[in-house]
């Protein structure tokens, strides 16, 4: 007899391990799809995000500025984004929700020497 706490514990791998190879397989898709199927885009993104969520999986760092974080739009330039460099920094304003990320570290004379 299989006692519960141990199949509890390997449902928790499986778990997590189909939640990273779906999500692999969000970013092929969203990655192919990138600028000629809006609709395909929204809906790889929307499911990348819920999905690392659930799992608490870090989602890669080439997906990540590929969308806002706010409000899960696909980022296309010159559509529905727009980026700025501002004081040694990448601005990148969501124009749906007209929420702003900053990446980067700022000017130079504010970073710590290494
Ligand atoms: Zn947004």
């Amino acid at each position: 007899m299989v006692s519960t706490k141990k199949r509890r514990r390997k449902g928790k791998v499986n778990r997590k391990l189909a939640a990273q190879e779906s999500q692999e397989r969000l970013v092929k898709i969203l990655v192919g799809s990138a600028r000629s199927d809006v609709y395909l885009m929204e809906s790889s993104v929307r499911h990348i995000a819920k999905l690392s969520r659930r799992h608490r999986l870090a989602v890669p760092q080439t997906v990540r500025h590929l969308y806002c974080r706010n409000c899960l739009q696909p980022f296309r330039h010159g559509v529905n984004v727009r980026t700025r460099i501002h004081a040694g920094q990448r601005v990148v304003t969501c124009l749906s929700c007209k929420s702003v990320r900053r990446f980067g570290g700022g000017p130079k004379f504010h970073r710590k020497p290494r």
